[in-house]
């Protein structure tokens, strides 16, 4: 026997419903995002390493640990995207979108390589769709771009009461270094307790010691000083801002002063939603944050920004654990059935020009019986079969025959695309 092949580890397929479910959550961002003015974008899968060693940050998980990195046959540094926003970031410098102040409103849905442990919701291919505020600096931004993501999750059909809006500052080039620095002689301070990537933390990137799941470090850490009691006039009043327009948008959130997301890049503004049922301890479906200084980390002029990821397995999980099916179009379509091998070709012509009338129609390619026509007629959830034989030929029209009331009658050739459009179902 020949050797057959798995999918590599970490990654999946996407057949039947779950190809579906894609294409429904890809469709329904395009829906949600086009109301507040995005439009796409689509950057290449893989960049130079450097945008993202330089934009993500080199202490990282991400970079440290997660990058499918490669030499190409050129030679260079090659890696596959980890996530999207350092390549939006680098697009827009090179097109120069955000010249002259202007700003961009992007959006993209592709996969996303990260070389992690494997498990529920956690893949080393995955999907995400996010988007991307370029060039806007106001509060305003901010809440538009959380109620954008609150708006796409329910208008997907997760419902307001299985989702936590969590929210956080992570201050700005004034207030986060000194912080920085007293959370940092605070881990060396406990030191003895803590873990030793945590304690590692301490000189590369303190504040994801908040992030360590192990119970005693979590302890630890929960005494340590908060980045929120210490932000500057100006975050503060940015945070203020922020968290009324939600209150006023009815919108609910909970302050998480723990809450610092795994990319280095974010400022001010970091925000999640988590779902409480069917994930597990991989429970954030999406999140984002303001990242002010990144344009300038990948050679850019100073332009302030905001955008979130949504992870699109998890969002399809989330749904399952909520019994909500993902709408997924299943709109009715046509079998045009050859009685004979005399009618297939009429069959096949019959078909084409259903389609050039804008309906989804079948006929059969594999010389198959009438019966097992009928048969792929129900697998295809047909709403009608147009049945062509040597009468029908003759006199110039087809049986059609409605599936679900079982009703046949005669329609004539001129008549089949209004009957189609207008038989009830
Ligand atoms: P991040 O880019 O890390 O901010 O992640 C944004 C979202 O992508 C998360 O909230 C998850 O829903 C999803 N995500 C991140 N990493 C993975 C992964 N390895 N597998 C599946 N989904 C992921």
């Amino acid at each position: 026997m020949t050797q057959t092949y798995a999918a590599p580890k970490g990654t999946a397929d996407l057949l039947g419903d779950s190809a579906r479910s894609w294409d429904t959550l890809q469709s329904t961002a395009r829906e949600v995002f086009t109301r507040y003015g995005y439009t796409s974008i689509y950057t290449p899968i893989f960049e130079n390493t450097e945008v993202f060693t330089r934009g993500i940050g080199e202490a990282t998980d991400v970079v440290g640990k997660e990058m499918y990195t490669f030499e190409d046959r050129g030679g260079r540094s090659i890696t596959l995207r980890p996530e999207n926003t350092a390549g939006v970031v680098r697009a827009a410098i090179q097109a120069g979108l955000t010249a002259n102040s202007a700003h961009a409103k992007l959006f993209y849905a592709g996969p996303m390589f990260r070389f992690e442990r494997p498990q529920k919701g956690r893949q080393r291919q995955f999907y995400q769709i996010g988007a991307e505020g370029l060039g806007l600096d106001s509060a305003l931004a901010d809440a538009e771009m959380i109620m954008m993501l609150w708006d796409y999750f329910t208008t997907l059909g997760l419902k307001p009461a299985s989702m936590r809006l969590l929210i956080n500052s992570m201050g700005d080039e004034v207030c986060r270094p000194a912080y920085r620095i007293k959370l940092a002689a605070f881990i060396t301070d406990n030191a003895d307790g803590l873990c030793d990537d945590c304690v590692r933390r301490a000189n590369t990137n303190p504040l994801r010691a908040f992030d360590c799941k192990k119970e005693a470090c979590r302890e630890i850490m929960d005494r340590a000083l908060r980045l929120s009691d210490e932000l500057c006039g100006e975050c503060a009043t940015h945070q203020d801002t922020v968290l009324r327009l939600l209150d006023q948008a009815g919108l609910q959130y909970e302050l998480d002063s723990r809450l610092v997301r795994g990319l280095d890049y974010y400022t001010r503004t970091v925000f999640e939603i988590q779902v409480d049922h069917g994930l597990g301890s991989q429970n954030a479906i999406g999140g984002g944050g303001r990242y002010d200084g990144l344009f300038e980390d990948l050679g850019g002029k100073p332009t302030p920004c905001i955008g979130f990821a949504i992870g699109a397995e998890r969002t399809v999980l989330a749904l399952e654990a909520q019994d909500t099916a993902i709408a997924i179009d299943d709109s009715l379509c046509v079998y045009v059935a050859a009685v004979a091998d005399e009618q297939r070709e009429a069959a096949l012509a019959m078909a084409m020009e259903l389609r050039g009338r804008g309906l989804t129609a079948l006929s059969d390619l594999q010389n198959r019986s009438l019966k097992a026509q009928f048969k792929q007629a129900d697998r295809a959830r047909a709403g009608h079969v147009l049945v062509l034989g040597e009468d029908e030929v003759a006199r110039k029209g087809v049986t059609m025959r409605n599936m679900e009331t079982k009703e046949e009658r005669f329609v004539t050739l001129g008549s089949v695309f209004k009957m189609l459009t207008t038989d009830e179902r």
